[in-house]
């Protein structure tokens, strides 16, 4: 699979400090719950925290101002416990300006700086399809 956004450096994902396991980059190893998901209606009920967890600790791929949409968005969410429907309608009109918040830098241009989270796409995928 080509990883057309992340970066890894010494095995660990250089903005979101994921280390690589199994071989896999930051970015395919978040590919393994979104299938997970797919078959799996409870976990899909938390499809958006899964994504935007994800956005927010990889704010290359994203402009300025499209990074603060999401995280206003997550916060709203979270704050106010929004119902999944509601986050979701939400989500779409965020996600109908896409092509607004994405960074219009290619890849391999954009600036990555590493910021130290509590829990990353790493321990997700460690923890496997089973535990739902
Ligand atoms: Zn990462």
């Amino acid at each position: 699979m080509v990883d057309n956004n992340t970066i890894m450096g010494l095995g660990k994902c250089v903005e979101c400090g994921a280390k690589e396991t199994d071989g896999f980059s930051c970015y395919e190893m978040f590919q393994f719950p979104l299938v997970w998901e797919h078959n799996d209606p409870e976990l899909y009920a938390l499809h958006f925290w899964l994504v935007s967890c994800y956005m927010i600790q990889h704010p290359s791929n994203y402009t300025e101002e499209g990074y603060k949409l999401m995280v206003n968005l997550f916060t709203e969410a979270y704050d106010n416990e929004w119902h999944t429907e509601y986050i979701l309608r939400r989500n779409r009109d965020l996600v109908s300006k896409i092509d607004k918040i994405t960074n219009p830098l290619p890849n391999n241009k954009r600036k990555r700086r590493y910021r130290n989270w509590s829990m990353t796409i790493e321990e997700i995928y460690i923890s496997g399809e089973a535990s739902s």
